[in-house]
């Protein structure tokens, strides 16, 4: 048995185990940057944290019952103005 080419080849795949890690890790790394940078921008955009539970266009009075998401994303399917959160 060729123990140095054991080695060799031990080494090399030592090696390429470690650069897969490192850049899974970078990878999750950037994942988390980008999540909290994407969900700090988020909550800082809204006026309410919580969904609300209908939207009403000002045009044409159209609601909106348990949108999705925030009223200020959602354009009103009747006619295509912004939508108002409804208290
Ligand atoms: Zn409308």
């Amino acid at each position: 048995m060729d123990l140095s080419k054991f080695t060799e080849w031990l080494k090399g795949k030592i090696t390429f185990q470690a650069f897969i890690l490192a850049v899974s890790a970078g990878l999750l790394l950037t994942a988390e940057i980008l999540k909290a940078v994407g969900s700090s921008s988020k909550s800082s955009g809204y006026k309410y944290s919580s969904l609300p539970k209908a939207c009403i266009c000002h045009e044409c009075g159209y609601i909106l019952r348990n949108p999705e998401t925030h009223c200020k994303d959602i354009r009103c399917p009747k006619c295509g103005a912004r939508m108002w959160r409804l208290e």
